[in-house]
């Protein structure tokens, strides 16, 4: 890929300076989060790690990842509405994945009682990383849909004006005036407002279900002052607080705090260790209401990685969505290489190929939140242990994307200013709004960057190993 910034990046004065003003116009953006030591306090804030220089993205890519957006939505939605899809994938995985199983069971019950929510939004994020092919040309390769609590929408649509003030400082004026505007944080209100608005209650509020630890309060801020600008009342709670004081009237419209919730928007919940037994009944509660889930809790699963892997077996796609082959299409050009790791033939091959050849793999189990998969010889180690117990079944093998790697500078608070060879990883924004059978929004909501240093296998922003970044299309 092209290196735009061959001349400025081994100039260490010029980096110095420009670092400086970089930092400074980020904490000016408000591209900021709470520090570890003090989470749950904005007296003491700090900005978030970003890239120095604005990460090169080949146009045609970016343009394909956009060009999709929709598609990825509609297919997320449909499998949401398909329990026999939902209930066949996930049949091997629940008998041995806990948090899945738990997750699956509500999912049951709430079917069984018969669903009161009436209006449906998703806000996805798609994930992508551009893998690199022996003749040099770049690929795009999804490497996981988030269907929730996908975050980042907030800082990212200030990350762009940082970059722009850095070219300048760099000479670079015409470069900085190519970057493009980028606002999820606005598209997801969008979202948010609409599905708000089809509930139908003006006196209703959104709740932000929110972490205990709540370090990148900021980001979630760019998009509830969006929601305040629409005057739509928003509140944050946790699931204790649901437990505590939440409680459904007799058409199950959710109440906390004496205020009825039209849109729960789940910023947690994604991670077993979120939940006690209080927290599930607080999962429960919400999940039976007739409030707006994003998600509900057929969308959280519809983005479980043992979904993404059935979803490239030849035939899943066409069968979830008849009568859209370009879709499909469109779809199946950005997988990667899939694997299923189930008791049988076509399990212990690729777990022995993948033991023989663990470089060309990402062991995953069902988990989000970055810092889960297996690589290299760990990967080989783990799956040499459990290639024979039904633990296998727990994770999914995948192909191992190659991007190449780009010099860059990681701005960090209290971390020297080194050059690092680095990868990016870009997200699109997906939000739809859909009434009972209409689709009545399906939109691409903007683009979130992250880089890391390629010495870093995994990890997301939160982690503390991916930073934020701009693209700039060449
Ligand atoms: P999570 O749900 O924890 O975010 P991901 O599937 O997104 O799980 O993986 C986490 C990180 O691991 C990604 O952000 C990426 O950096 C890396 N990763 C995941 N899959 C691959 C892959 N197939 N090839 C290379 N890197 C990968
Ligand atoms: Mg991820």
């Amino acid at each position: 890929m092209a290196a735009p910034w061959r001349d400025v990046v081994r100039d260490a004065a010029a980096v110095r300076d420009a670092a400086a003003v970089a930092v400074d116009a980020a904490l000016l953006a408000g591209v900021l989060m709470r520090t570890g030591e003090q989470p749950l306090s904005s007296d003491v804030v700090n900005y978030a790690p970003f890239t120095l220089l604005p990460s090169a993205v080949p146009r045609a890519l970016f343009e394909q990842a956009y060009a999709v957006q929709q598609d990825f939505n509609l297919l997320v939605d449909a499998i949401s509405q398909n329990k026999e899809f939902l209930e066949q994938t996930l049949a091997s995985t629940i008998k041995v994945d806990d948090f899945t199983a738990r997750l699956f069971r509500i999912y049951m019950q709430v079917l069984e009682e018969g669903l009161a929510q009436t209006v449906f939004l998703g806000i996805n994020r798609s994930d992508y990383m551009f893998d690199c092919g022996l003749d040099g040309t770049a690929a795009l390769k999804q490497i996981e849909i988030n269907t929730i609590a996908a975050s980042f929408g907030g800082l990212t649509s200030r990350t762009a004006d940082v970059h722009r003030l850095v070219l300048k400082v760099l000479g670079k004026t015409k470069e900085a005036s190519r970057l493009l505007p980028n606002n999820p944080a606005k598209g997801l209100a969008l979202g948010i407002a609409k599905a708000w608005e089809l509930y139908g209650s003006q006196s209703a509020v959104v709740m932000f279900l929110v972490e205990e630890i709540q370090r990148n309060i900021f980001d979630q801020r760019c998009v509830e002052n969006e929601l305040w600008n629409r005057n739509i009342r928003v509140i944050r709670r946790r699931f204790r607080d649901v437990f505590e004081k939440g409680s459904l009237d007799g058409s199950r419209r959710l109440y906390i705090d004496n205020q009825e919730v039209a849109v729960v928007y789940y910023r947690e919940g994604y991670v077993p260790q979120t939940y006690d037994q209080q927290n599930w009944e607080a999962r429960l509660l919400l999940e039976r209401s007739r409030a707006v889930k994003c998600p509900d809790i057929a969308t959280q699963l519809a983005g479980t990685k043992k979904v993404q892997q059935e979803l490239s077996r030849p035939g899943t796609l066409e069968k979830l969505l008849p009568g859209r082959p370009e879709a499909v299409a469109r779809m199946r050009a950005t997988f990667a290489g899939l694997y299923s790791l189930d008791e049988g033939e076509e399990g212990d091959k690729i777990a022995a190929t993948a033991i023989a050849d663990p470089e060309r793999f990402v062991l995953k189990p069902q988990r989000e939140g970055g810092g889960n998969n297996l690589y290299g010889e760990e990967l080989r180690q783990v799956l040499q242990k459990i290639k024979d117990s039904p633990e296998r079944t727990s994770y999914i093998l995948m192909d191992k994307i190659k991007p190449q790697p780009a010099l860059n500078y990681l701005l960090r608070a209290h971390s020297p200013l080194q050059v690092s060879e680095c990868i990016s990883e870009l997200g699109i924004f997906g939000v739809y709004v859909r009434q009972g059978q209409e689709m009545v929004l399906n939109e691409a909501a903007g683009h979130l960057l992250r880089t890391k240093a390629i010495q870093h296998a995994d990890g997301g922003v939160a982690a503390g190993v991916a930073v934020l970044d701009t693209p700039y299309l060449v």
